[in-house]
């Protein structure tokens, strides 16, 4: 049989916020192939996810698929993709609750807690994205919604891959990035607003450059573009039932995504099965992305 083995490959899943989301998904499936787990929340989220990995009530969530047992991860560290390091903090963060039980919650932090606790880094998913103002059509997005959007969506993919490289390069068969994007950075998607689109754009472009950047030092970083989900941040936009229904609608497969869709392809694209696959956005979408009128 044709294996995807990420056996003993160390990867690090950013963006896990409860047992629903893109991330979750993809941890499992990375797992199922054989990676090792290292997972990243947002420091308001930590404890729900610690939960998650623990209770009774969600053991069905942590069955990994193709009979690869249960899901194990190694450790959970916070960050907040906003902060380089922990000096960019501003105040009103430092004081708040919810970061004041992290000590260091910054990338700088992250990938410093990667390399005391592993040596090195396989595979770097990014899963995060987050706009104020979502809601808001970009018309009626300020400037402070619309830089959030931009440096928590997409910018946090090159300040993520910037501190993982002394990590990430001249790995055995080298390292993999996989971020998630959205068609609404190729078009435009009513709904999706908040500056998101452009931040989706922006990661695509992102993706390309920091491919071609990093490749000499046998780092791969692609992304998928994936058909609408009901997920934590998706259900913020508002009308995400709606979004599905209309790309089940006009898609080539007359059907909705299924996340273990969007996992089973980020195994692929992580493995050495994909091993001259970069820059690339493969569209996790049921064809809609091909559909003209
Ligand atoms: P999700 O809510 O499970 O994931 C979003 C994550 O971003 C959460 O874990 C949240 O805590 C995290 N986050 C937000 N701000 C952060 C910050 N400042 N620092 C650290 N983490 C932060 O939802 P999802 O739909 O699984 O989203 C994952 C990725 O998939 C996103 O990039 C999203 O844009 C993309 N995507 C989603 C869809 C969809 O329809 N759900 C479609 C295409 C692409």
């Amino acid at each position: 049989m044709l294996p995807v083995d990420l056996n003993g490959k160390i990867a690090l899943v950013t963006g896990v916020a409860d047992n629903h989301g893109f991330a979750w998904h993809i941890a499992k499936s990375l797992q199922a192939a054989g990676a090792r787990l290292v997972f990243s929340s947002h420091p308001r989220v930590t404890g729900i996810v610690e939960n998650i990995l623990a209770r009774d009530k969600d053991a069905e969530s942590r069955v990994l698929p193709f009979g690869a047992g249960t899901l194990k991860v190694e450790t959970l560290i916070p960050c907040d993709v906003a902060f380089d390091s922990m000096e960019d903090v501003d105040e009103a963060t430092r004081s708040d609750r919810h970061y004041q039980k992290h000590a260091d919650y910054s990338i700088k932090g992250l990938m410093e807690a990667v390399r005391k606790g592993f040596g090195g880094l396989d595979i770097l998913i990014h899963s995060v994205a987050f706009s104020p103002e979502i809601r808001n059509r970009l018309i009626d997005t300020s400037r402070k919604g619309y830089l959030t959007a931009l440096s928590v969506s997409a910018y946090s993919l090159s300040a993520l891959l910037r501190a993982a490289q002394p990590l990430m390069e001249n790995r055995p068969g080298g390292a993999s990035a996989l971020g998630l994007t959205y068609i609404g950075g190729d078009r435009a998607v009513a709904h999706y607003g908040g500056g998101m689109s452009t931040a989706k754009a922006a990661l695509q472009i992102d993706c390309k450059q920091l491919a071609q950047q990093l490749g000499p030092k046998n780092i791969r970083v692609n992304l998928i573009s994936a058909g609408p989900y009901a997920s934590r941040a998706a259900r913020a936009i508002g009308d995400i039932q709606q979004m599905i229904d209309q790309a089940s609608k006009l898609s080539p497969l007359p059907r909705p995504i299924e996340p273990e869709e969007v996992a089973h392809t980020a195994a692929f694209l992580c493995s050495p099965l994909a091993s001259a696959i970069t820059g690339h956005i493969v569209y996790v979408d049921c064809g809609y992305n091909i559909v003209g009128v």
